[in-house]
């Protein structure tokens, strides 16, 4: 696995245990289950929905530039 990105990596960790995360209401940056202030935009609206939160890691891991769709991660 040395190919895939730091970036990458962690959106696999976060798909593979979603309800240790949840997404920010105000940026839409994944955070750890025990944040209670975002560290990016300070924010205290969180969405830990599984489901949002493995769709939002999905988009994290997939690079912008690229033609990667996020379902790639998982196949
Ligand atoms: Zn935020």
């Amino acid at each position: 696995m040395a190919d895939l990105t730091e970036r990458q990596q962690r959106a696999t960790e976060i798909v593979a245990h979603p309800t240790k995360y949840k997404v920010c209401e105000g940026c839409e940056s994944i955070v750890v289950i025990q944040t209670n202030t975002c560290p990016n935009c300070h924010g205290y609206r969180f969405d830990d929905d599984v489901q949002r939160v493995v769709s939002q890691a999905k988009l994290l891991g997939s690079r912008p530039q690229s033609s990667v769709r996020p379902d790639d991660l998982l196949s």
